[in-house]
């Protein structure tokens, strides 16, 4: 695979508006999108911090992936997305090399990203997410 840089950090959190003034207010990051993701049962914050964005995961309900992170391991980071260029060919790199994918294609993100997730379990423990913005 061809990776450029950590494009964001997803950090699950239990709630937006407990987690937000953190990283505001402590770390004097300014938070400049809410969105939801329907498909993922979250509601995401961004933050910019160098070209890196912090994404905060909140779940929408409780058979969210995120919620059941948060009940198992709790709050934390949660994934690691690392941007690429010509998302489909890099998945099908890291299926060629082997990785398991969880996305066999991209899909929509939030924040008008591509992505798609490689499992923890061929990326040395961490959920992996490749984005590409398109
Ligand atoms: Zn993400």
């Amino acid at each position: 695979m061809k990776v450029s840089h950590i494009e964001h950090l997803g950090i699950a959190v239990k709630s937006l508006d407990e987690a937000i003034p953190y990283w505001e207010g402590a770390l004097g990051l300014k938070c400049y999108k809410i969105e939801e993701v329907a498909d993922q049962k979250v509601r995401t914050a961004f933050f910019m911090l160098g070209q890196t964005k912090i994404e905060l995961l909140e779940a929408t309900s409780e058979d969210s992936p995120v919620a059941k992170f948060v009940e198992n391991k709790g709050i934390g980071i949660h994934h690691m997305a690392l941007a690429v260029e010509g998302i489909e060919e890099q998945l099908a790199d890291a299926e060629a090399q082997g990785i398991r994918l969880i996305d066999k294609t991209p899909r929509k993100g939030a924040d008008g990203m591509t992505i798609a997730f490689l499992h923890p379990k061929s990326t040395q423990g961490i959920l992996t997410e490749l984005c590409e913005k398109k």
